[in-house]
C-alpha cells in the first residue's frame, strides 16, 4: 500500500494526529466547494500534498480519515487521484445508533426526540405532498398489511414513520428519525426476546398500529396536518407504553 517502512508511516501521522484532522477538515471543505460531484479526482497526491503543505505521511493519514468517512478514497494508477466518494447513510446511521446505545439513551429520551421530529415531519409531509408521494403512503400501509396477514410483526413498527420523513423533504429530519425509530425498536425487541414472547403474542399491538398508521396517512392526505400530528402523538405514546419505561 506504502513504499515506506510501516513504522515510520505510523510513528509520522502518531505525531501529528492533529494536523491529519486538519487536513481532512481541508479535503471535506474542497469536496463541498467543488459541488460534491461523485467521482471526479480531487487531485494527485503530489499535486494535494503540496496543496496542503504537508508531509506525505500526514497527507495519508488524513486520506485515511477521509476513507473512513467515506468523502473520497485514493485512486493508484495513471488517472488515480483522491476520489471524490458517495458517503453510505447506513454507516452513518449506525454509527449514531451505536453511539447513542453506548450513551444509555433511555426510550423515554427515544420518545422525547421522535416526538419533536416526527411532528415536524408531519407538518412539512402534508404541505410538500404530492401524488407520488400518496402512493409511496399507500404502499407502506400495503406492506404493512401484508406482513400483518402473514402473522410478521417484527419489524412492522418503523417504514412508515421512514416514508413520512422523506417525504417531509428535509435530510435531517429523515436521518434522524430513521435512526430513533430504529433504534426504539431494537430496543423493545431485545425486551422481548429476553422475555421470550414470540411473534405471536405482538400482533395485537401491530394491528394497533397499522391502525394508528391507516389514520395518519389519510390526516396527511386531507392536507390536515394538526390532526396528523395529533394522531402521530397518540401513536407515539402508544408506542413509548410497550414497554414499562426505566425512567
Ligand atoms: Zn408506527
Amino acid at each position: 500500500m506504502t513504499s515506506e517502512p510501516k513504522e515510520n508511516f505510523a510513528r509520522g501521522a502518531r505525531r501529528n494526529p492533529r494536523l491529519a484532522e486538519r487536513v481532512a477538515e481541508l479535503i471535506e471543505k474542497d469536496i463541498v466547494a467543488s459541488g460534491w460531484r461523485i467521482g471526479s479526482v480531487l487531485g494527485s497526491e503530489g499535486e494535494l500534498i503540496e496543496r496542503y503543505g504537508v508531509s506525505r505521511a500526514v497527507f495519508r493519514e488524513a486520506v485515511r480519515l477521509v476513507e473512513h468517512q467515506q468523502l473520497a478514497t485514493m485512486r493508484r494508477g495513471p488517472s488515480g487521484g483522491l476520489v471524490v466518494t458517495e458517503p453510505d447513510p447506513g454507516v452513518v446511521r449506525n454509527a449514531a445508533r451505536v453511539h447513542l446505545r453506548r450513551a444509555a439513551v433511555t426510550r423515554h429520551q427515544l420518545l422525547e426526540a421522535r416526538m419533536a421530529l416526527e411532528l415536524a415531519g408531519i407538518a412539512s409531509a402534508t404541505e410538500n405532498l404530492t401524488e407520488s408521494g400518496i402512493e409511496k403512503l399507500k404502499e407502506a400501509l400495503d406492506l404493512e398489511q401484508e406482513q400483518i396477514d402473514r402473522g410478521v410483526t417484527r419489524g412492522y413498527a418503523r417504514d412508515l414513520h421512514r416514508v413520512i420523513a422523506e417525504l417531509a423533504g428535509n435530510p435531517a429530519i429523515a436521518l434522524f428519525v430513521e435512526v430513533l425509530a430504529q433504534l426504539d425498536q431494537d430496543i423493545v425487541q431485545q425486551e422481548w426476546d429476553a422475555a421470550d414472547v414470540d411473534d405471536e403474542g405482538h400482533l395485537d399491538d401491530a394491528i394497533a398500529s397499522h391502525e394508528a398508521h391507516e389514520a395518519i396517512v389519510a390526516a396527511i392526505v386531507a392536507g390536515d396536518a394538526p390532526l396528523g400530528q395529533h394522531r402521530m402523538r397518540r401513536h407515539l405514546q402508544a408506542i413509548a407504553a410497550l414497554l414499562p419505561d426505566e425512567s
